[in-house]
Parts: structure tokens; sequence; C-alpha cells
């Protein structure tokens, strides 16, 4: 970019999502009297990504710019910072404190924030093509407007993956009046990563009730990419074949500095990126000290994790500037709640590192009529879910989230 003659610190931002645009927030919030300079490849400023899913559309002409207004996030309009948007960072030197974009032009920072979030995983080849389907996934808006517009023309869909997105989809495309089938080849049920087996397997069931075809294992295999084609098994009247099976973080731009990028980038309690000392990352992409499990490192895809984790950046970015300092270490108390099919399902600390699982109250067979459950590690509570279509249970797992909060 061009020089100026201004000479306040100059703070890179990767990647405009909702960590990129609170660590600028924080920034701005502390007074630091610097030029802020957002990069993101999408096209479009700070939205609301886990609206993509949560929402039935109207038929209208109007589908991309409904889901937009919907999606708005507030601050996004902010233009205290410079948005270059449409715009990759290609490459970035942190020894020499510089990015390269797509653009051809170079950045010059002071300090960076890495908040490039992550990427759907696909089993696609390049072209997002395999021999019996074309792969779709779905982590952008425009992702999202070519999906919603396939389920209203109440399209056949498979999804692959048991996964907060692939239960989402699998609702969405309910709703919209289409026949799913959801595959998940590896584990009995969803969400069984966090919750376990049993809870997966109630999951699964309640799928099925929903009118789902839910299928696991071998049944669910042959109807994947690497049944052979000549198999007559394969979905291939099903035009619409989604995937959810996991993310990417997107890291290919930090290669070359010696960072470890194993899962994501690491930080430190501060969003710190060791040994860059003008470095910090926030939201999806980074691997911090978990709070919850000393002496563990932990990544969430949370939108919550990536606010306050985003804040936190911005705030350590501040202090490095001499503006104010970080007393708080990493705060975030994971909770999260989607919606499958009318069931809410309500999560909260850190069920994935439990050792055993009590009921609380309810009845794994009856979702519907509420059950909660405590996960705990060495017998002391780390976790719990909460499963309903009401708020049977809604005291008692607030009173579970108190004493949570207060370990
Ligand atoms: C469909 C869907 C539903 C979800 N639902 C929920 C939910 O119900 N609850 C919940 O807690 N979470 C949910 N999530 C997760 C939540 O949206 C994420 O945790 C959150 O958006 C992460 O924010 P982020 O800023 O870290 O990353 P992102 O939002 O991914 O932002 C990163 C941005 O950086 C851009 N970028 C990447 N590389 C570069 C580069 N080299 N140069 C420039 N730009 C780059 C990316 O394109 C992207 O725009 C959902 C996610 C999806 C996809």
């Amino acid at each position: 970019m061009p020089a100026t003659a201004d000479r306040r610190p100059l703070i890179g931002i990767v990647g405009s999502g909702i960590a990129g645009l609170r660590a600028a927030d924080a920034i701005l919030k502390c007074e630091v009297d610097a030029r802020i300079v957002v990069f993101g490849d999408e096209a479009h400023r700070t939205y609301n990504r886990p609206g993509l899913t949560k929402k039935r559309y109207p038929l209208s002409g109007a589908l991309e710019k409904t889901i937009a207004e919907d999606v708005r996030v507030k601050g996004a309009d902010n233009d205290a910072v410079t948005w270059r948007l449409g715009i990759r960072v290609e490459t970035a030197d942190l020894g020499d404190r510089i990015l390269r974009l797509s653009t051809g032009e170079t950045f010059e920072y002071d300090r960076l924030v890495i908040a490039s979030g992550i990427r759907p995983r696909t089993s696609a080849r390049g072209d997002g093509e395999c021999e019996l389907h074309t792969h779709r996934t779905l982590r952008g808006l425009g992702d999202a407007r070519y999906i919603h517009h396939r389920l209203q023309a109440g399209e056949k869909v498979t999804i692959v993956g048991a996964g907060f997105v692939a239960c989402e989809l699998a609702s969405l495309a309910k709703e919209y009046g289409c026949e799913v089938l959801v595959l998940e080849a590896l584990r009995r049920g969803p969400f069984e990563s966090v919750l376990g087996e049993r809870v997966a397997m109630t999951l699964g069931r309640w799928l099925a009730q929903q009118g789902v075809t839910f299928l696991t294992g071998d049944s669910a295999r042959k109807f994947l990419c690497e049944a052979k084609p000549s198999n007559p098994e394969p979905a291939s009247d099903r035009s619409l074949f989604i995937e959810a099976i996991g993310s990417v973080p997107n890291v290919e731009w930090l290669h070359g500095n010696g960072l470890d990028l194993s899962d994501g980038v690491r930080v430190d309690e501060y969003m710190r990126v060791s040994p860059w000392e003008n470095v910090f990352a926030a939201g999806d992409i980074a691997r911090y000290p978990d709070p919850w499990a000393a002496g563990n490192l932990t990544r969430m895809e949370f939108w919550k994790n990536a606010i306050d984790t985003g804040d936190l950046a911005g705030r350590s970015v501040a202090a490095s500037l001499g503006h104010g300092s970080v007393t708080s270490r990493i705060g975030y108390f994971p909770s999260m709640t989607t919606e499958v099919l009318g069931l809410r399902i309500q999560i909260a600390g850190d069920p994935k590192t439990s050792d055993s699982m009590e009921i609380v109250c309810g009845d794994l067979d009856r979702p519907d009529q509420g059950v909660l459950v405590a996960y705990l590690r060495e017998g002391a509570m780390i976790g719990a879910a909460y499963l309903d279509k009401g708020a049977r249970f809604n005291s008692a797992y607030i009173k579970l989230l108190r004493s949570l909060r207060e370990r």
C-alpha cells in the first residue's frame, strides 16, 4: 500500500468475521491512536454466521438480500476502521512485518491480529466433484444463499456428518419439506464426540422419529463417494449433496514463519502468538490454554468464543501499544444452544473431556419431555447438556450452570 505521512501505528486484522470485528472494537474502545485495517476475502462486512442455518425463507426473488439483512451484525458499519474486502492475504512475513495481498500490494504492519477462521472440510477433489456428486459445504453467505435456494425447490438432500451444522441443515431441509438422508459413517449418532455415545444415540433416534433417514456405519458408507460408481446404492437421485464433516483452519498464509500450526494458531492466555510480540490471534483459529483442563490446549468453534477471544486479543494489542493492561485471562465459559427438529439442545462446560455421565433428571428415551445430563471428570462435574422441547428442567439446568461457573 502507498506510504503515507501518517505516523500512527498500523494494525492489520486478517479476517472480517466476528473475532476480527471484536478485536477492532476493543482496540478502539481502549482509545489507541492507530489505523486499523481489516482484510477479508469475502465481499461482505461481518455478519452473523450462525444465522445462516436458523431460519427458513419464503420463496422470493430477493433471497440473497433477505438473508444478508437478517444476519446483519451490530457494529459492522463501523467506519473508524478501514475495510479491505474481497482481498485475500496470500502470505505473511512475520519477521519483516509484511503481508502480501491478492491485489499484488504489500501491507506493513506494527501489530497483526490473525482472525482468519476455518473453512469446511470436504472429501471432494479440488474442483468440488467426485464420480458421484457435486459436493457442497456451508460456511459463508454465498453458500447459504445457494443451499436455501435449492431447499426451497424441495430437492432430495443428502447431508454427510452429524455435527451441529449437519443437524441444523437437516432441520432446515425438513422445514422446507425436503426428503432428507443423513449419513454418519464414523459414529453412532449426532454430536457423539461432544456428548458421548448414549446421548448421540438418543439424538439419532430423534432424527429418525422426525422423518429424517439417519444411517450410520456401513449402511451410511455405501451412499458415500468411496462407494464404487457401478454400485447402484449411491444416492444419485439426490441432487443436493452437502458435506458437514468438520473444518480446516485457514493457516496456509502463515506458513514459513516457524509457528505451531498443527491445529490452528497456538496462542498464550492473552492471545499472543509466540515468539512474535506484535502478533495476536482470536476466534475459531486460535488454540489457547484450556481454562477447563490445566495443561491442555483448546480450540473452539463457537460464536461467543470468537467474541470473547476477539475482545481479549484487541485489549492485548492495545496493552502492547501502552494503552491499559490486560488483567483478565481467558474467562470464556463455554455454552451454546442449538435446535434440531424442534428439540432444543443446550450444552455448557466441557463435556467432551469427561470420563463419565449421569442423568440428573428425565429420560434419554423421551428427550422431548426433557432430559438433563451432567458430565464428570474424576468425579467432579465439568459439563452439562439439557435436551427438551419445552423448559421443564430449566431451573435445574441453571443451577448446574451456576455450580459449573463457580468451579
Ligand atoms: C452454518 C453455521 C452455523 C453456526 N451456528 C452456530 C451456533 O448456533 N452457535 C455458535 O456458537 N456457533 C455457530 N457457528 C460457528 C460460528 O459461526 C463461528 O464460531 C464464528 O463465526 C467464528 O468467527 P471467526 O471470526 O473466528 O471466523 P470466521 O467467521 O470464519 O471469519 C474469518 C474470516 O476470515 C476470512 N479469511 C480466511 N483466510 C483469509 C485470508 N488469508 N485473507 C483474508 N481473509 C481471510 C474468511 O473468509 C472469513 O470471512 C456456526 C457456523 C456455521 C458455518
